[in-house]
């Protein structure tokens, strides 16, 4: 319970990572606000597991490709709770083409989902913080591997998720002084919808698994973990940093 009281906004928080996120905060002691895009039912039913475990919460829809509606999120998320400590920036997408095909429509909504919606939904947070007159406040943003390492035929999601590296580091700096920590986690592969194609690939799987030190995908729990370690007192001193939760594949991947 290292986390009691504590009030949080997990964006994504339906299904994959950001589900498992907001049920491990919760578990931990803090009240979750849930964040659902096109499925309220599944956000209520995250919602309500939170609920069950003695926690306050509520299902909130909002498009994080939609700036007014990233903002309206996070000042309902804060009337909700009386105000917000954590927000993890965890709703992601991905399309799959080649540099060559890729569309305008799906480099935009990309990168307005996964930056542009970080962005917003942090700075919305960053002057909520500064307006409650407090210092502190966590920013954790689910990142990827591929912040730093190349995916070909993803190039829209790399770009992304390296500007988001740059994001953090810069907010590290300016957020600093209203005692605001932004940190990314960095997942590898992990278990999730995300990947479902490759689930149903036992080829493409197995050969991923062989490039994996530890043997086996990651599991949302694994992210969750880290990311209660971040919205800790135990890292009260850590900003500006990627925590890289992938089973040891990114230096496995460097020596290829
Ligand atoms: P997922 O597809 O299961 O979940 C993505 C979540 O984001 C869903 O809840 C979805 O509703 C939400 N979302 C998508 N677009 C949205 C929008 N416009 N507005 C609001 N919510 C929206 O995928 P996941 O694997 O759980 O991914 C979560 C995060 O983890 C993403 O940022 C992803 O890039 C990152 N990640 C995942 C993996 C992996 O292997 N699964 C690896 C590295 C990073």
């Amino acid at each position: 319970m290292k986390l009691q009281g504590r009030r949080v906004l997990v964006t994504g928080s339906s299904q994959g990572i950001g589900r498992e996120v907001a049920l491990r905060l919760a578990q931990e002691g803090a009240d979750v606000i849930v964040n659902y895009r096109s499925h309220p039912e599944e956000g209520e039913s995250a919602s309500a597991e939170i609920r069950a475990l003695g926690r306050r919460s509520v299902a909130v829809g909002a498009d994080l490709a939609n700036v007014a509606e990233v903002r309206t999120l996070v000042e309902r998320a804060a009337q909700e709770l009386g105000g917000l400590d954590i927000l993890v920036n965890n709703a992601g997408i991905e399309v799959h083409d080649a540099f060559l095909d890729v569309r305008e429509e799906d480099y935009d909504r990309v990168l307005a989902v996964n930056l542009k919606g970080v962005f917003f939904a942090t700075q919305s947070f960053a002057r909520l913080r500064r307006n409650a007159g407090q210092p502190g406040g966590r920013v954790i943003n689910i990142s990827s591997v591929h912040e730093d390492l190349p995916f070909p035929n993803f190039t829209p999601y790399c770009a992304s998720k390296g500007g988001l590296k740059m994001l953090m580091r810069n907010l590290s700096i300016e957020l600093a002084p209203l005692g605001i920590t932004v940190n990314n986690i960095a997942p590898g592969a992990i278990e999730t919808p995300i990947n479902a194609k490759l689930l149903h690939d036992p080829a493409k799987l197995s050969a991923l698994v062989a490039n994996i030190p530890l043997a086996r995908l990651g599991k949302t729990q694994d992210v969750a973990g880290a990311v209660a370690f971040l919205a800790s007192e135990d890292a009260a001193y850590v900003t500006g940093a990627t925590l890289v939760v992938d089973g040891g594949l990114t230096w496995n991947y460097s020596e290829q």
